[in-house]
């Protein structure tokens, strides 16, 4: 290497690193889950200080977590300092949209803060119930199922719906038409009409087992739904969909991943939204899956006053990779009656998208989707990378915005050639 090629490799190494300059200094200020550990754990003292003084064998104990969900003000107010009008603001929610969340979820939150990202996606705002607007079904989801409880809108892949149950009910959640009434997961009969369609319906390659949340039915119903799917010689994939490694990471048991692992191939989507929920409890959760084999996937749901921030939603990614879950999309949030005031733009999103390719890994690089009107399919959205495309050249931008003409010559045929 001559001098002056080593000069130039340092000037550009400056170059690189004003380029995240800006990035680790807002990190500073960003919550990581892992980062507040000391924290958490006093607030889990207290928390399990008032029901009843459980011990650690209980809060492990993924039914205690569900049975001593706080779903009531009073309960709540002795662990978020909370103004009249929000307690007001809260029960008055409560009488519409369901809400509850695991004592694990509220001890991630920061009592004090009004805007704490966590409690924001789990507490409810009097706001809720003020919006007018949104639609209850965006997604016109009763035209997509064809039997039992699937939905299917793509050619090779469909979703069955389990349940309506979550572990806690999402102050965003898209799905609060299905969810939030009464807990009820399908019947095994409607289940077993899933499977019929699915073992006579041939193309299909990709089976989703979500609702709800797919991990609120029994080890038992899991062991025959996986059991059965896997039983079908054209179903290659299985996928999961679960919040509990966010919500109740202490669902994930050696039994569960016990029989998770007996179906492979499986997948599971799970979805964090902000670095603050990526705790070691969580942490834990994620590396019995992947130590059992199943790759872990993350949806996040781009929400204003969450994560509609080039550099949480950054650091967000990078928290994921760090317990070997792969970020996978980024949804534009939908429409939906008492969620509207977390709906961003899409200029927002396209945002995140820029500053992620170039700056980050790959593997810290999600899909961001919109999700076409009337359910007709997730559709991807990039900065515009290409300029303009011709017959013999293509212009490109880069990440960092530079332009190059780039050929684009007409294939040949590889037997013309060797
Ligand atoms: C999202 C979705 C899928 C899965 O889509 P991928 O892009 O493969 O993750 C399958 N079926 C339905 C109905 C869906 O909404
Ligand atoms: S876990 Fe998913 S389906 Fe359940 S409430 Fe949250 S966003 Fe809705």
């Amino acid at each position: 290497m001559t001098n002056q090629s080593r000069e130039i490799s340092l000037q550009r190494a400056d170059e690189l690193k004003s380029r995240i300059t800006d990035y680790l200094e807002a990190r500073e200020s960003i919550v990581r889950g892992r980062d507040i550990e000391d924290t958490i754990a006093e607030r889990r003292l207290a928390i399990m200080k008032h029901f009843g003084n459980a011990t650690m064998e209980d809060w492990n104990d993924y039914d205690w977590q569900l049975e001593n969900r706080i779903a009531d003000v009073e309960t709540l107010d002795k662990f978020i300092n909370l103004t009249d009008r929000e307690k007001e603001d809260i029960a008055k929610v409560g009488q519409e949209f369901r809400w509850a969340l695991t004592p694990y979820y509220l001890s991630l939150i920061d009592p004090d803060d009004k805007y704490d990202p966590v409690r924001l996606l789990s507490i409810p705002t009097g706001i809720e119930i003020v919006e007018t607007e949104g639609d209850a079904d965006p997604m016109g989801e009763e035209y997509t199922n064809p039997a039992g409880s699937i939905t299917r809108r793509y050619p090779d892949r469909l979703i069955i719906n389990v349940t309506n149950q979550c572990a806690m009910y999402c102050r965003h959640c898209q799905r609060r038409r299905n969810i939030g009434g009464t807990d009820h997961h399908q019947s095994r009969a409607v289940l077993q009409e899933s499977v019929d369609y699915i073992a006579k319906t041939p193309e299909i390659r990709d089976v989703l087992v979500t609702g709800g949340d797919a991990l609120c039915l029994t080890d038992e119903t899991i062991d025959w739904l996986l059991g059965s799917l896997r039983a079908i010689p054209h179903v290659e994939v299985i996928r999961l969909g679960s919040r509990t490694p966010v919500t109740a990471p202490q669902r994930i048991t050696e039994n569960l991943v016990n029989i998770i692992k007996k179906y492979h191939p499986i997948f599971l989507n799970t979805h964090f939204n902000h670095s603050q929920e990526v705790t070691e409890e969580s942490k834990a959760a994620c590396e019995r899956l992947a130590n059992a084999g199943v790759p872990i996937g993350n949806q996040a749901v781009l929400l204003n006053g969450i994560n509609n921030d080039k550099f949480v939603m950054r650091c967000l990614n990078h928290e994921l990779v760090k317990i070997r879950v792969r970020p996978y999309y980024i949804f534009h949030a939908k429409h939906v009656i008492g969620t509207t005031h977390f709906n961003c733009s899409i200029d927002d999103g396209l945002e995140i998208m820029e500053y992620l390719r170039g700056y980050t890994s790959g593997l810290a690089i999600p899909n961001y989707i919109v999700n076409a009107p009337k359910g007709n399919g997730k559709t991807p959205l990039l900065p515009q990378y290409l300029i303009s495309r011709g017959k013999d050249y293509a212009t490109i931008r880069t990440w960092e915005g530079k332009v190059f003409n780039y050929p684009n010559h007409e294939s040949k045929n590889i037997r013309d050639l060797i």
